[in-house]
């Protein structure tokens, strides 16, 4: 499987772009959390990856999004971008998730990714604004992975996201990144009326044939404004999107992410281990992209954002009790301890329509990724190895 891989990834790809992947984000990624694991050895907490929503303006209105896209679209400002970033590279850590909203409907992202190519970027992307154009830049730079988020079917994608020809509008972002040799993954938040046609061979095939590079499973977090819960999927569902996983990494030329469980399958939060934490579009630093309380801002401090993140005694509070509550979500699994932690610690709703609190008030608790007695441990030594070493929990749950 290893050198079928390898085969299809030097077809399909550029090489100069591959070295970059492995380089800044492979090579630095491993030196981020060796630095990491000797930083939380001393007690200090400053992740090695940061997820940055750059703006909250979106084309589309999904169901399940958090993300305050009724209201006039925030955007991170290119220079606060920049300083976080410099300072986050003297700490080690020189890869970073862009998220949105829409990350392409901030005017400066590239000019954001070509200030910094000594870094990584993973961008989380509808796909409905790369044009050749802005795939021809993206190739120039070389320093970003594209993660297009499908949903469903035509008509699935329509329903979810809340617009006309979705579907269409990202096959045809994909196919662009595809044609100028970008290194390319799909995105899902796997839920009821998708588990069908997207957790299947079949599916993985089709990604197979069209290019695709790397698929990323989420479980949909019935949340925000739209919470829309019958579509969060079962406990046995949650089981059968972990089989899944394991079972396709073996038998599929395509790499295949989760950030729920580690190599013996037991389930981890990447905040509650201090792993990643979140900065909304607004500069507030969040425990992590769905928790929409903070209690600090990234221009805190003059922007020195290690002082900022590793004196934040909520970020501190945050991880003892997330990780004390559960494996898990504490979102899903115990909402009632997530409102107390943010009523203790007198958190900033950082949400434009102030109704967080309200929200997180109203949610009923629900299973996760923890499924105690039921782990599936990886099978396939790559994933086995690489989790082992670098993706587990730290300590947190001991
Ligand atoms: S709290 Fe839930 S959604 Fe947030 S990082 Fe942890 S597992 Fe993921």
């Amino acid at each position: 499987m290893i050198l079928q891989m390898t085969k299809r990834m030097l077809a399909t790809t550029d090489l100069r772009l591959l070295w970059k992947f492995s380089y800044n984000f492979g090579f630095k990624g491993v030196l981020a959390i060796q630095r990491f694991k000797r930083r939380i050895k001393r007690g200090v907490y400053f992740p090695p990856f940061l997820n940055i929503s750059i703006t909250s303006g979106c084309n589309l209105r999904c169901q399940g999004c958090w993300v305050d896209v009724a209201s006039p679209p925030q955007y991170l400002p290119l220079a606060d971008l920049n300083r976080l970033i410099v300072n986050a590279k003297k700490q080690g850590s020189y890869f970073f998730g862009i998220l949105g909203g829409e990350p392409f409907i901030h005017p400066q992202l590239l000019d954001l990714l070509a200030a910094h190519p000594d870094c990584y970027f993973q961008i989380f992307t509808n796909g409905h604004f790369i044009t050749d154009e802005v795939a021809a830049r993206l190739r120039k730079l070389g320093n970003a992975t594209l993660l297009i988020s499908i949903e469903g079917n035509e008509t699935i994608s329509d329903e979810r996201r809340g617009r006309e020809k979705v579907l269409s509008n990202t096959m045809r972002g994909l196919e662009t990144c595809l044609r100028h040799r970008l290194i390319t993954g799909v995105a899902t938040s796997v839920c009821r009326n998708n588990i069908g046609d997207l957790l299947t061979a079949a599916w993985l095939d089709e990604l197979i044939r069209r290019g695709v590079h790397y698929v990323w499973y989420y479980t949909y977090r019935p949340i925000g404004p739209q919470p829309t819960p019958e579509l969060a999927l079962t406990p046995k569902q949650v089981l059968q999107l972990r089989r899944f996983c394991v079972a396709m990494r073996k038998r599929k030329p395509i790499g295949i992410i989760d950030a729920y469980w580690d190599d013996q399958g037991q389930a981890l939060c990447p905040a509650a281990i201090g792993l990643s934490h979140h900065i909304s579009p607004a500069g507030d630093i969040e425990p992590c992209p769905i928790i929409q309380f903070a209690g600090a801002k990234i221009t805190d401090n003059d922007g020195d954002i290690f002082k900022t993140l590793t004196e934040a005694e909520y970020l501190r509070d945050f991880r003892r009790v997330a990780a004390g509550a559960t494996r898990g979500c504490i979102v899903l699994e115990r909402p009632d301890l997530l409102r107390e932690f943010v009523l203790r610690n007198k958190l900033r709703d950082t949400t434009i329509r102030q109704t967080a609190l309200a929200e997180l008030t109203s949610l009923q608790p629900r299973g996760s990724q923890h499924t105690p007695g039921q782990e599936v441990p990886e099978e396939f030594w790559p994933y086995r190895f690489a989790k082992k070493n670098w993706f587990f929990g730290f300590g947190a749950y001991s």
